[in-house]
């Protein structure tokens, strides 16, 4: 499953407020621009929960 685009441009990283990185995600994972943490997507859906951060 791939993450739509669109989800790019009104999502924010919960941590710092940075856009995500759509070159660096997957569809998997949600990587910040900002401060590089990296969040889950379980079945198409990003988990952007603070405590589901991996920080790079
Ligand atoms: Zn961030």
């Amino acid at each position: 499953m791939t993450m739509e685009p669109e989800l790019f441009a009104i999502l924010a990283c919960p941590l710092c407020r940075a856009p995500f990185d759509q070159s660096a995600s997957g569809a998997d994972t949600m990587v910040c621009s900002g401060c590089a943490a990296s969040f889950p997507v379980v079945e198409g859906i990003p988990v952007l929960l603070p405590d589901r951060a991996t920080r790079a």
